[in-house]
């Protein structure tokens, strides 16, 4: 039977391992790779069927080249989300980006999308599609356009840049997007798309930006009616 002294030793050394594992777990995280990586466009034409359809066989027999472009791997961040998917775009009309948004939609992941509204009206928006697949999307209301073209993945990635979500972007023009997982950076533009989802929440929408005075013309109109829940 080990002496008082003894059961002392022993509780001071199991908390000194304690201590040092916790000290190099803390260690592990500070020492985790940030995720720094930037993407050039435009991109190559490559097959994009390994991320858009995982459901085809492997190896793909199409024509196209089997390597990575910047597309694919900006499809991979964004099919990396597994909880959410913040978009904040100001055109979106790529097939390719359409098709990876809602194949996150199928496997259950939170969407949500805010958008120009002059530029979700234009030939081939794909914006229509998202909605009716049952994404939220909001939009602005303002005069300016809603120029931001950014993502949060998961709200742990963010990927940002010149890039819009076209496919004469993608294929055509010198773009840059950013992907980086810095949780200051990553809050700030979490904060921002938290802050237009609200201001253009449809329920508050104002209709009358110069105030009440505005409503009495309304009124007036013999087609105005007025509605009681
Ligand atoms: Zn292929």
């Amino acid at each position: 039977m080990p002496r008082a002294s003894s059961w002392k030793l022993l509780g001071l050394a199991a908390f000194a391992v304690a201590l040092s594992l916790e000290g190099f777990v803390q260690l592990l995280r500070r020492r985790r790779k940030p995720l720094r990586e930037v993407l050039f466009f435009p991109a190559g034409i490559t097959c994009t069927d390994a991320e858009l359809h995982p459901e085809r066989p492997v190896p793909c027999t199409c024509k196209l080249p089997h390597v990575d472009s910047s597309l694919n791997r900006l499809l991979r961040h964004l099919l990396s989300a597994q909880q959410s998917l913040e978009l904040c775009v100001f055109s979106f009309s790529s097939l390719h980006l359409c098709r990876a948004v809602l194949l996150l939609h199928e496997r259950g992941v939170r969407v949500r999308v805010i958008t120009d509204s002059d530029y979700m009206a234009v030939t081939g928006s794909q914006i229509g599609w998202l909605r009716k697949a049952g994404i939220i999307v909001r939009h602005d209301q303002d005069t300016g356009y809603m120029h931001h073209k950014f993502a949060v993945v998961d709200k742990k990635i963010l990927i940002t840049g010149s890039l819009n979500w076209t496919s004469q972007a993608i294929q055509g023009n010198k773009e840059n997007i950013l992907v980086v997982d810095d949780t200051v950076i990553v809050q700030a533009f979490i904060d921002e798309f938290e802050k237009l989802w609200e201001l253009y929440n449809p329920a508050t929408f104002d209709f009358f930006p110069n105030g009440k005075n505005s409503s009495p013309t309304l009124k007036n109109d013999p087609g105005y009616v007025q509605y009681h829940p």
